[in-house]
């Protein structure tokens, strides 16, 4: 047998990432490959890093791609930051925080766990009582958009709370980047890593992290080498960190990098407050559909995600047959529950391009018609008209909402 091209179907992916890529950045993505040290990729990244920067809403010099997925920023804080020995306040609600701890233990370092139930948010009470019960902790660590629940934890206050008791932060805003508010120096996030096929919606495959200061300097200040050759900070800025010296660490995945690039250059046009509205206009859409319908929200609704909606699958309804019929007949992908609340939930994401309502009406449609087909409990043929009223309602009602 010859195999021929792969020729991959054309999805509308509303699950927990990657999302629908904008077809200006998959244009992007297939502009010719130049060297990594040539002087025009080098002029695009010092952009880039402009780009980030005003993502996230930040000065910090340190701020850049990481070369591989979210998993790669998220490693790149804990090996930097950790040595072994060092206690860390991981706050766990859902599986990302579950990972971090992992990080933590792999570095060597001493994980207290701060746990909240899934669909939760972080719980300031508890990260100031482990505070208090360790004084010696070096740092605290957590998910700001727990991807697994649809959870936002109050990232402000956390990390004053972390401040006060003289720890610095990690920051996990993989989901949260663009896709809702997200301040790093007002916040004064000391570390911070995301991912690009969440609310960015370019292709998987980079990690953009930002570092204060205060971060750096205790990075250089470690008295360990970091266990990571390609995740150490001190070697990556050779070739990220700028200036005359730059150097070949790796190779970077330009095209890659063209994709990423043009996917800011579309937030930075659009607006990144505005991007937060859209988000959380359309997420108001969607949900007065899901309500009409008759499903429900995992999630109490002070710390819904607009980005990513965990929604109680109805009884008796099979979650595998429905998700599978999505993709068959609507070229639709909506995720599944994880952990703790596999079989149980749908995870509907509205992130970045695919936050749209043409997106909302067509998921909607789609569930009626198979809830429906499957004489599921809901109630049909009203969900689309629901969501159209709060579509047409315009930004100004989300913004109440
Ligand atoms: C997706 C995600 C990650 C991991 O990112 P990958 O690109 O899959 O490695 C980490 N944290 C959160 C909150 C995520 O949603």
């Amino acid at each position: 047998m010859t195999i021929t091209s792969f020729q991959p179907p054309t999805r509308t992916l509303m699950g927990p990432g990657p999302s629908d890529v904008s077809p200006r950045v998959l244009q992007a993505l297939a502009r010719p490959t130049i060297g990594h040290l040539d002087p025009e990729f080098v002029r695009m990244m010092e952009e880039m890093k402009q780009l980030l920067q005003y993502a996230f809403q930040t000065q910090n010099a340190l701020t850049f791609p990481v070369s591989a997925p979210g998993s790669a920023g998220m490693e790149t804080c804990f090996v930097n930051f950790v040595e072994p020995g060092d206690k860390v306040i991981v706050c766990i609600n859902g599986v990302f925080g579950g990972r971090m701890k992992e990080n933590v233990l792999r570095c060597g370092g001493v994980a207290v766990t701060v746990e909240d139930n899934w669909g939760e948010p972080v719980d300031p009470g508890k990260l100031e009582d482990a505070l208090k019960a360790h004084p010696d902790a070096k740092l605290v660590a957590f998910v700001h958009a727990e991807t697994s629940t649809g959870a936002q934890s109050d990232a402000r206050t956390l990390v004053e709370l972390a401040h006060r008791y003289d720890c610095l932060t990690i920051v996990d805003a993989v989901t949260s980047l663009a896709g809702t508010p997200l301040k790093v120096d007002e916040w004064e996030i000391d570390a911070i890593y995301s991912g690009t096929q969440k609310c960015l919606s370019a292709p998987p495959g980079l990690s953009p992290v930002s570092f204060s200061e205060r971060a750096a300097e205790v990075v250089r200040g470690r008295t360990t080498q970091v266990q990571s050759w390609f995740l150490d900070l001190n070697l990556v800025m050779g070739y990220w960190g700028g200036g005359a010296k730059r150097a070949y660490h790796h190779t970077a995945p330009i095209n890659n990098l063209y994709g990423l690039h043009e996917a800011l250059v579309i937030l930075q046009e659009e607006g990144l407050e505005q991007a937060w509205v859209r988000h959380a206009h359309h997420h108001a859409a969607l949900r007065a559909g899901l309500e009409a319908m008759g499903l429900g929200f995992v999630v109490p609704e002070a710390a819904r995600l607009p980005q990513l909606n965990a929604v109680t699958i109805p009884d008796g309804v099979d979650d595998a047959a429905v998700r599978g019929r999505l993709l068959e007949e609507f070229n639709l992908e909506i995720g599944a529950g994880l952990g703790g609340l596999a079989g149980k939930v749908w995870r509907i994401g509205l992130m970045g391009h695919a936050c749209s309502a043409r997106n909302v009406e067509y998921c909607l449609d789609a569930l009626d018609r198979v809830l429906g087909g499957m004489d599921a409990p809901i109630t049909r043929g009203v969900a689309v008209d629901a969501a159209r009223r709060v579509l047409e309602g315009g930004a100004a009602s989300a913004q109440r909402a």
